[in-house]
């Protein structure tokens, strides 16, 4: 057995020049989504004063089994990939267990996660169409700050609608979106119908992602010349983030390593989805055995305790109807969750496997996720982003476990991006004043039955 080194690098020539699309590998689609003013299925038309012709066309193919990485998408995708997958020997040591535990570090760019993965190409689409402005909405950050970095890149207008707390919690991820030219506007603003309504509603709210969103897609239907983009949850976000486990797919065969678990944190879905995209189409093929878990806060728990059902993707009831697992668009998150990962619903494409027994999903809390962070800050050098830390915790979980069965495991899980601009929580943490906050049924109620009826 040739040794395995630290970090499995992949050379420029060897990243993935395609996509992979799940959905074509899929014996039973999900189902699709609805206008919510016909109840049939989402025509391309019906999308169009949203969303850009090409994401829309990959939104809805499900027979391409691969799609072709534009030229320019692949040169901005060099600046930062391919990412390495580390083997985390030194957390193995720390954990004595006999697992090998490996994960694939998407914090290599500025923004500090994956959704730049999906911001290049969705920006470079609206620029080959002739678009001149985007709007998006963004939680923690992140997405608003793979956008900025995307738009910045390619000349292109954007608007962020930021949700407020996160807003309040972390200004210098306004001055970052900022300095790359984009226009942040703490959500819900008065500066739109659907702002002032739910400002109006809720005075002293927060915000919450299902209404910055919904803020950003009224900007876009009132602007011919602008689109809305999103950083998770939809097909074609999936499709971008395949990249993700194309790459760590290469770096495994190289030294002929087969994980026995892969392990994702979920907010909307989108790096699982991506992370596992290879493997798990292999597995709808009965190719691998392998176990896929997705992990969510306790305090946002969509998949352990959501329903399946059509639901709208934002609190303003205006998106199409997506069928999911989901808390319902009413649910609004305790705002003393640090991180991400606080959507209500979740990808469609993972709701359908999860559905159907090929995902397993887990809810942890934040000060357990906490807890995890540190031991790993401690043996392995990086600082994790708080939402990759949930996939941390269950590694960790299955290693110990694996030290108790003497079981020698190959556990691989997705370390999404850096904790640089998550520090206010890290210090939270260190003082003792991070608390947990796990809903009951009972606050559970409002949103479910703010689900449509369909
Ligand atoms: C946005 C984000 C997530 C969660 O989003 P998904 O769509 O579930 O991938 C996870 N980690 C980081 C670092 C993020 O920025």
């Amino acid at each position: 057995m040739t040794n395995i080194p630290y970090k499995i690098y992949l050379e420029e020539s060897e990243m993935p020049r395609q996509w992979q699309n799940i959905r074509a590998f899929m014996k039973e689609l999900p189902d699709p989504m609805l206008n919510p003013a016909t109840m049939k299925p989402c025509t391309a038309e019906d999308l169009a004063p949203v969303f850009c012709d090409k994401l829309i066309e990959q939104e809805l193919n499900d027979i391409d089994p691969y799609i072709d990485i534009p030229q320019p998408v692949l040169d901005f995708y060099h600046m930062y990939r391919p990412s390495p997958l580390v083997r985390a020997y030194n957390l193995e040591r720390e954990l004595n267990t006999p697992a090998h535990i490996y994960y694939k570090f998407e914090g290599n760019n500025t923004s500090g996660s994956h959704k730049l993965n999906s911001a290049v190409p969705q920006v470079y689409y609206a620029k080959e169409q002739g678009i001149t402005q985007v709007t998006t909405e963004t939680g923690a950050g992140q997405w608003g700050t793979a956008m900025a970095m995307a738009c910045g890149f390619f000349k292109m207008d954007l608007t962020v609608y930021m949700v407020k707390v996160s807003a309040e919690q972390k200004p210098y991820r306004k001055a970052i979106m900022e300095t790359y030219g984009a226009k942040v506007i703490p959500s819900p603003s008065n500066t739109t119908e659907v702002g002032r309504k739910i400002l109006s509603q809720y005075p002293e709210t927060g915000g919450s992602l299902g209404c910055a969103i919904s803020e950003a897609v009224e900007k876009a239907r009132q602007n011919d010349n602008c689109r809305y983009v999103l950083g998770s949850v939809l097909n074609h976000v999936t499709l971008h983030q395949s990249i993700i486990g194309l790459e760590t797919q290469i770096a495994l065969d190289k030294y002929g390593i087969q994980p026995d678990m892969i392990i994702g944190c979920a907010g909307g879905g989108s790096n699982l989805a991506g992370l596992i995209t290879p493997f798990i189409c292999q597995r709808l093929q009965g190719k691998n055995n392998i176990r896929f878990i997705a992990v969510e806060p306790a305090s946002c728990p969509s998949l352990t305790r959501g329903r399946y059902a059509y639901d709208f993707g934002d609190t303003g009831r205006t998106t199409p109807l997506l069928k999911m697992y989901t808390l319902g668009s009413g649910f609004i998150p305790s705002p003393n969750h640090a991180g991400g990962l606080r959507y209500h619903g979740m990808n469609p494409i993972l709701s359908k496997l999860y559905h159907d027994g090929y995902l397993e999903a887990r809810a942890v809390e934040q000060s357990k996720v906490f807890a995890a962070a540190q031991t790993f800050i401690r043996a392995e050098g990086t600082l994790p982003a708080p939402e990759s830390c949930h996939a941390l915790k269950v590694a960790m979980d299955e290693a110990i476990r694996c030290r108790e069965t003497g079981e020698a495991k190959t556990i691989l899980f997705g370390l999404t991006g850096t904790g640089y601009f998550d520090l206010a929580a890290y210090q939270a943490f260190n003082e003792g004043k991070m608390t947990d906050y796990i809903p009951t049924d009972a606050d559970l109620q409002p949103g479910f039955a703010s689900l449509p009826q369909v």
